[in-house]
Formats: C-alpha cells, sequence, structure tokens
C-alpha cells in the first residue's frame, strides 16, 4: 500500500490530545456538568497517575507489585464476582473454602482437627477478627467463673497498627513490649511478666513491621505452659503470619510456630503479601472451630440460600481469592519455596553490600532463618556522616526508589532505621541497580555534605 498521507489525515477524526476536552482543565472537586469521551475521561484519569510513584521500585511495601499475566486475566475475567454471594457463586466460595483448607494444612493443623477459616480484605481484618475471637472467649470464660469482664488486655510485641486499632476499637488494654536496646522484637520473659487473668491472649508476629524479624512463638509457648503449670492460668496465642505465614512454611519448615503448637489457637496472614495474590486479600484460620465463638457468626438469607458469615465487610472482589487459589495450584510447595528463598538471597546480597558501604550496621540481614526476606540497618557509630537516613531516602527518591526511613516505636524513638523489603519482581539486577544509586548517593554527599539534615517529618515518610 502506498502511504496516503491525506486520505489518513482524513481518518484521524479527533486526536486525543488536540480534543477541546483535553485542552481545558477539568474541575477538580465538583462533578464536571456535562458527561465526557469515555477515550478522553481515561486518559485523563491515567495521565494524573503519572505523578504516582512507581510500585515495583517501592521497596517500603510489603505488597504484591508484580503480578503474572495470568493473574491479570483472571482479575478481568472475574470483575464481576462478588465474594459475599456464595449462593450466586458457588464455585468462587468453594476456590475460598479450598484455600482455607490449603492453608490450614500449610500451618500444620492436627489431622483430626476441625479448621474453620475464612478470607479477608488482608491482615488488618483478619487481625480484628482473631482479637475479636480471643475477646468473646476469654469474656465466656470469666462470666463462667463469676469474674469481672471489664478490664481485657492483650500482650503483642512491637505491632502493626492494626493491633493498636483493634485495642482502641475494642477498648481492649494493649499491653505491648517496648524495644530494649538491641532487642527490637518480644521475648517470653517480657510477655511473662505481663500475663495476668485479664490477657485474653498473646500476639507473637512473624516478621515484625519495624525490622523483618520472626517473634520466637515457641519459646512464648513454652514460657505460657510453664505459667499454666505454676498458676493455672491458660493463655492462647494468635500468630499475625501476615508476611511470614506465607513464608516460613516454604523456607524454614522446621521453625515451629504454627498449629504444632497446642496455644496457637489462630493465625492471620495477607494473601497480597508473599501470598503473592494481587491487593485485596487476607486470610485468618482457627486450629478448630471450637476457638470461633457462634455468636460472632451472623446467618444470611436474603441472597438466596443460607449463609454463615464473619467478617467486618459484605461485598467484596471474589477475584483476589480466585488468584489465590490460581497461585497455589501454579507454584505448588515448591514454587513458593523457589520464589521466596530467591527473594531471601537477594536480601542476603543487599545487605552484605550495603554492610561494604562503611556506614551502616545491619540490624536483620534478610536471611531466611531470622525473618522475612527484608534487610534493615542503622548509621554506623563513630563513624562520620555526611548525611542522615533521611536525606539519603531523599536523594534515592530522584531516581524513583522508594526506601523508607523512619524511627523506631516506644523506648527506641531515639534509632532511624532504614529498611528494603524484597519482593517477587525485585531481583538480582534490580537491586545491583539499587546498589548503584546507593553509592551516587553517597558519593553526591561527599562531594556536598549535609550541614543542616532533615528531619523524620519533613522526609515525610512512611512505613507500611
Ligand atoms: C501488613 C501487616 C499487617 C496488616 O496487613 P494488611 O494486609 O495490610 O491489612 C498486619 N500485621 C503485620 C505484621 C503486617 O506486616
Amino acid at each position: 500500500m502506498l502511504h496516503k498521507k491525506d486520505d489518513i489525515r482524513g481518518e484521524l477524526l479527533d486526536e486525543v490530545f488536540a480534543s477541546t476536552e483535553l485542552s481545558v482543565s477539568l474541575p477538580k472537586y465538583r462533578m464536571p456538568p456535562n458527561e465526557h469521551l469515555a477515550s478522553h475521561a481515561h486518559q485523563l484519569v491515567i495521565d494524573e497517575l503519572m505523578l504516582d510513584g512507581n510500585s515495583r521500585q517501592n521497596l517500603a511495601t510489603f505488597c504484591q507489585t508484580w503480578l503474572e499475566p495470568e493473574v491479570r486475566a483472571i482479575m478481568a475475567e472475574t470483575l464481576d464476582k462478588n465474594m459475599i454471594d456464595k449462593d450466586e457463586y458457588p464455585q468462587t466460595a468453594e476456590l475460598e473454602a479450598r484455600c482455607v483448607h490449603i492453608l490450614a494444612d500449610l500451618w500444620n493443623s492436627p489431622e483430626a482437627a476441625n479448621t474453620l477459616g475464612t478470607s479477608t480484605t488482608g491482615s488488618s481484618e483478619a487481625a480484628m477478627l482473631g482479637g475479636m475471637a480471643l475477646l468473646w472467649n476469654w469474656r465466656a470464660r470469666r462470666r463462667e467463673a463469676g469474674k469481672p469482664t471489664d478490664k481485657p488486655n492483650l500482650i503483642t510485641g512491637p505491632v502493626q497498627v492494626c493491633w493498636h486499632k483493634f485495642a482502641r476499637y475494642w477498648d481492649v488494654e494493649l499491653r505491648e513490649i517496648p524495644m530494649e536496646g538491641d532487642r527490637y522484637i518480644m521475648n517470653a520473659d517480657e510477655v511473662i511478666a505481663r500475663v495476668d487473668e485479664n490477657t485474653i491472649g498473646v500476639v507473637p508476629t512473624l516478621g515484625v513491621t519495624f525490622t523483618g524479624q520472626y517473634e520466637p512463638v515457641h519459646a512464648v509457648n513454652e514460657a505460657l505452659d510453664a505459667l499454666q503449670e505454676e498458676t493455672g492460668l491458660d493463655i492462647p496465642i494468635h500468630v499475625d503470619g501476615a508476611s511470614g505465614g506465607f513464608i516460613a512454611p516454604f523456607t524454614v519448615p522446621e521453625l515451629v510456630w504454627d498449629f504444632r503448637l497446642p496455644r496457637v489457637k489462630s493465625i492471620n496472614a495477607s494473601g497480597h503479601k508473599f501470598g503473592l495474590a494481587p491487593l485485596g486479600v487476607g486470610w485468618i484460620v482457627w486450629r478448630d472451630a471450637a476457638e470461633l465463638p457462634e455468636e460472632l457468626i451472623f446467618d444470611v438469607n436474603y441472597l438466596g440460600g443460607n449463609m454463615p458469615t464473619f467478617a467486618l465487610n459484605f461485598s467484596r472482589p471474589g477475584g483476589q481469592i480466585v488468584a489465590q487459589y490460581y497461585n497455589f495450584v501454579r507454584l505448588g510447595r515448591e514454587g513458593y519455596r523457589k520464589v521466596h528463598m530467591s527473594c531471601h538471597d537477594t536480601a542476603m546480597y543487599l545487605a552484605e553490600q550495603i554492610s561494604q558501604l562503611g556506614h551502616f550496621e545491619i540490624i536483620n540481614d534478610g536471611g531466611a532463618e531470622s525473618g522475612i526476606p527484608a534487610v534493615s540497618w542503622k548509621l554506623k557509630e563513630g563513624v562520620e556522616h555526611p548525611f542522615n537516613l533521611f536525606d539519603l531516602g531523599d536523594r534515592l527518591r530522584t531516581r524513583g526508589w522508594q526506601v523508607p526511613a523512619y524511627t523506631m516505636p516506644k523506648n527506641r524513638e531515639d534509632l532511624p532505621v532504614q529498611r528494603i523489603l524484597v519482593r517477587q519482581g525485585f531481583d538480582r539486577d534490580a537491586a545491583s541497580l539499587l546498589m548503584d544509586d546507593y553509592r551516587a548517593a553517597i558519593a553526591h554527599f561527599d562531594a556536598h555534605p549535609i550541614v543542616n539534615s532533615m528531619t523524620e517529618e519533613e522526609a515525610g515518610t512512611f512505613h507500611h
């Protein structure tokens, strides 16, 4: 075909950026009076999002930011499925049930146990449900014993904000074990020192937000056994396995933290973190149906059929659950192990490279034994630094990297740290590109030392 310039021009009826609609700005906080062409509105909205960060370079988040094309296809194919509507979408409900059983099995639920669980929007909702079950069970035990139920408390290490929410929303005293010196997680002694008859449970975290470390569930379980022998107090454990629940079973199967420990009554995990599902799915599993108080379950009959529900939400997309099931089938245990071990390897490579820069001391090297594939570090003492961690984070932003810098919680607020989450989709090559930018940033500060460093507030960073 000959290139007929004039004919082609004649067919371009309305080139998007030449349209009159895109040559004016839209009111931002009012609805426009009239409709717009779909292609124009789409261009406009998508272009606004150019200013968002590139999620793959966001090393702060624990959430999945790379997804297989097949997962994207599943999400498009399931856009209309409402997971609450189990009568209309019984097969989606079936996949959800299978996921619960797969997780119960992965977390070594005893063969005979009558496990029960549900999907949620994420670990936050799952934590809320787990906390409620602990609270309701404790109240029932207290009432039966004729004792007051007005002063419940919950014991945790330094926790993710969802447990602060749980405590405030349900009026439970949070006994959060503060950090102490170089101890950034709970230990058994600190737990026992806080237990009393009003303790509804202990929540160790598998993959603490601030450092990525695993809390010692097994040691806490043993200490609580000894306590029961001594005092009669029978304290249950809920494990916040938001990240670690989907990692440890594959990378350190010998680590005993799950339903192998009789005190572990329930576990939550985020499907959209190391479960490798797209954003919007979490899980909670109880070791036995008896651990979930019946009063918390509602029966709903108005969607056709009769269905029990225990959740804070009602309508919710079903696609993430289907994608979770796809991942289980697609990867199997060995696939998950490979994905997560490669993240651990990359994390350890980063830890080594970062410590070679001379300015930093590693807190957690991201190896499989100590925690999730997260590297965390602080500035080395006794060395001059022409920058602080907030300056460094800010400088790395010029290359699109988001490496969070933040001060530690209670008792170590004096300590700023940096942390990198290595997830599927952040490979060794990306890590070496990041290290090039680290070296360039430090060379820049060597040449132009910061005389007036940034504060945490000015840096305006946040972490999950
Ligand atoms: C991310 C996280 C949560 C909250 O999970 P969401 O899925 O984001 O709601 C809770 N606890 C820990 C330890 C986490 O890492």
